[in-house]
C-alpha cells in the first residue's frame, strides 16, 4: 500500500482554501495539464522538451530555485519553447518541517530566478499558516497541488504502473505530476511517452496551466 493518492479525492480537494488549485475547470474542453517538477535537469528536462515538441504539447515546469541558478540554459530551453515555469522553493524544502520564515524567505530566494506567478509546495506540504502568509505576500500567486501524480518518483512501481496510473484516471481539466530528476528518470522517460500518446490520440490538448 502506498503511502500517497495517486487521484485526490474530491472530499480532501475541499478542505483547502480557494487559492489552492488541484484541476482546472474544463468546461466541457478537451485540455489536460502536464506537469513537471523539481527540474530543470540538465540531461532529463531537454528530453523532456523534446518528447512533448513532438506532439506540440506544452507543460508547466515547477522549477527548484537552486537548479535554475546551476542550468540557466536550459531554464531558458524551457521558457523558448512556449512551456510556463512555476515556484517549487530553492532547496526544495517540506514545508511541515520548515520555520515559516525561512520558508518564506526560501521561496522570495527561487523568485529571483524563476519568474512565475504559480507555485507548488515540494512533496505538497504546505502549512495553512505558510500558505496565508504566501498569500498576503504575493495576492496574485495561484498555488497549485495536482490532481493525478504518476507515482515516477517511487521506486517500489513499475514504469508501466506510472503510466496507468495516469491513464487511468486523466480526464479534460487534469493536473498531472511527473517529475524531471534523475530519480524520477528510469519509470517517467518509459511512462511519459504513452501518457502523450494516449492523450493525442484522444485529440486532446495538451497546455500550459492558466
Ligand atoms: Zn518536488
Amino acid at each position: 500500500m502506498s503511502s500517497y493518492w495517486v487521484k485526490t479525492p474530491e472530499w480532501f480537494k475541499c478542505l483547502f482554501p480557494d487559492g489552492m488549485k488541484w484541476d482546472v475547470p474544463h468546461n466541457g474542453g478537451d485540455t489536460v495539464y502536464l506537469t513537471f517538477d523539481d527540474g530543470p535537469h540538465p540531461v532529463v528536462t531537454p528530453w523532456v522538451i523534446e518528447q512533448l515538441a513532438a506532439y506540440n504539447a506544452k507543460a508547466t515546469f515547477f522549477c527548484v530555485g537552486n537548479n535554475v541558478a546551476r542550468y540557466p540554459a536550459v531554464y531558458d530551453q524551457l521558457l523558448d519553447g512556449g512551456h510556463r515555469v512555476g515556484n517549487h522553493t530553492y532547496n526544495h524544502l517540506n514545508g511541515w518541517r520548515t520555520d515559516s520564515g525561512h520558508y518564506l524567505r526560501n521561496i522570495s530566494q527561487a523568485a529571483r530566478h524563476i519568474d512565475s506567478r504559480l507555485f507548488r509546495p515540494p512533496y505538497g506540504r504546505i502549512r495553512m499558516s505558510q500558505f496565508r502568509k504566501l498569500m498576503k505576500q504575493h495576492d496574485d500567486w495561484a498555488v497549485y497541488m495536482w490532481d493525478i501524480l504518476s507515482g515516477d518518483f517511487d521506486t517500489t512501481v513499475t514504469p508501466e504502473q506510472c503510466a496507468g496510473n495516469v491513464i487511468a484516471h486523466i480526464h479534460p481539466g487534469s493536473v498531472v505530476v511527473f517529475h524531471d530528476s534523475e530519480k524520477a528518470w528510469e519509470r517517467m522517460h518509459i511512462a511519459l511517452p504513452q501518457v502523450l500518446a494516449y492523450c493525442a490520440a484522444r485529440n486532446w490538448r495538451m497546455e500550459v496551466l492558466p
